[in-house]
């Protein structure tokens, strides 16, 4: 699979925008370079007494507008450059969805389901402990990612709190014991959904007896493929790291959750066939939804073969700036991830609030609220494309790179 190059995605997605609002070569060199990068040695002892020493960075973008925010991700492809590209998306997620946020993304290069739940808690405790100096619920708050969920925050609440006072505003997406939001663990996926079904109706796609393929049966895609069957759309071909499904008349979602849970992947679904991650690019649908890694949709892979009306960007950074522009070509209408994906970290904004005044909202009044926002955004980002006839993509840019840029302006160097 091609690698998500971030530095090409970020820097040539935001040239086209930065040319929009006219912005200086200053201010263009002032968004781009990140404000703090750690990397730091994580030693795990292992059950059998050995031990092994990852590699674990945290990189806060920009904080202009508030403190940083952003995911933590286990996977053996975590580097460097893949948490700046991902910090960088998350100053512009954060200001597109007008949170008082900036952008931060953090990773551990390992792969999660080789540890058992004590070294997964070892590994958690010693890199947030590695990274405890820089972080603060006034100066930089993680949340899930790939490979990390409730289990992992609540380790992380706990190592942070241990030595500086109870502090659950630390981290995001906890446990609801743990003072956790109500609908957080769904909030990206409702979002996506929400983001998809306005697209629709701006643009004649079909909805209701329409069709969707997914990439990803983890928190996002596990979520959005519910949201998805509960209104109607026919979600044809599911894949995830073990393999994947197609099934022509639609799959039963709920049988493969519950196939999943048992299980730990697609693979194996008896309701369809069998579907591997390489054919799912070209299955017919209208919408093509990647929801796991970055950098899969490519000039060299798919971006020719893709067979859909919409592009559904749940994942972070799935397309390549060439393919970017081919989808352009083929007028397949692309839902930018910054946007589409951005309900997470709206309910997690949510969170933070709710620990910050030890008070609890009920979900009706999270998933109003998120979708509020959610709709808020998607007209803001659709208005702005029509008025300087832009794609989705460069108007969502652009209303994120001018709130930035403001908010670096006024507080000065
Ligand atoms: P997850 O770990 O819960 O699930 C990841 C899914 O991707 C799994 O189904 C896994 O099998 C699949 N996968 C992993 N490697 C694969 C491969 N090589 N080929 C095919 N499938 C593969 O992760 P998640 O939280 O659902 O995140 C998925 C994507 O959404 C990521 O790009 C993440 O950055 C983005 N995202 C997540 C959130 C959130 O709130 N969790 C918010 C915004 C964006």
């Amino acid at each position: 699979m091609t690698r998500l190059n971030v530095e090409s995605i970020t820097t040539n997605q935001l040239e086209a925008a930065a040319n929009l609002l006219q912005l200086s070569p200053e201010m263009r060199l002032r968004l781009r370079t990140p404000f703090r990068e750690i990397t730091v040695q994580v030693p795990v002892l292992m059950d059998d007494g050995s031990v092994r020493v990852c590699i674990g960075h945290r990189v806060q973008h920009n904080g202009a507008r508030g403190p940083t925010k952003g995911g933590v991700r286990y996977h053996p492809t975590v580097d460097l450059d893949e948490v700046r590209g991902l910090a960088t998306l998350m100053t512009w997620k954060t200001a597109l969805l007008d949170l008082p946020f900036g952008g931060a993304k953090g990773g551990v290069s390992v792969d999660p389901s080789e540890l058992s739940r004590t070294e997964l808690e070892r590994l958690t405790r010693k890199f947030t402990e590695r990274i405890a100096i820089a972080l603060g619920p006034y100066r930089d708050i993680p949340a899930p990612d790939m490979g990390t969920d409730g289990q992992v925050m609540a380790w992380m609440l706990d190592e942070y709190s241990a030595k500086r006072g109870y502090t659950p505003a630390i981290v995001t997406g906890k446990p609801i014991t743990l003072g956790g939001s109500y609908g957080r663990e769904a909030a990206t996926g409702r979002g996506v959904m929400i983001v998809m079904r306005e697209a629709a109706r701006e643009y004649g796609i079909p909805w209701k007896g329409g069709t969707a393929a997914l990439q990803g049966f983890g928190n996002v895609g596990s979520h959005l493929a519910s949201f998805l069957y509960e209104e109607g759309v026919r979600i044809v071909a599911v894949t995830d790291a073990t393999g994947g499904v197609f099934s022509d008349s639609g799959l039963d979602i709920p049988a493969l959750t519950k196939h999943v849970h048992s299980t730990h992947g697609v693979a194996g679904f008896e309701g369809g066939d069998p579907l591997t991650n390489e054919k799912l690019w070209s299955v017919p649908c209208d919408y093509m939804i990647p929801a796991a890694l970055g950098g899969v949709i490519t000039k060299e892979d798919n971006a020719n073969e893709l067979a859909c009306r919409v592009l559904v960007e749940a994942a972070n950074g799935p397309t390549t700036p060439i393919a970017d522009k081919i989808l352009a070509e083929r007028g397949i209408l692309v839902l930018p991830d910054f946007l589409a994906n951005a309900g997470g970290v709206v309910v997690s904004y949510f969170e933070w609030t709710q620990n910050l005044q030890q008070f609890r909202w009920d979900e009706e009044q999270v998933n109003s609220a998120l979708e509020k926002k959610m709709v808020a955004a998607y007209r803001e980002v659709a208005g702005v494309a029509r008025e300087h006839d832009v794609t989705l993509r460069t108007a969502a840019y652009a209303i994120a790179l001018r709130r930035v840029a403001e908010a670096e302006e006024m507080r000065g160097l």
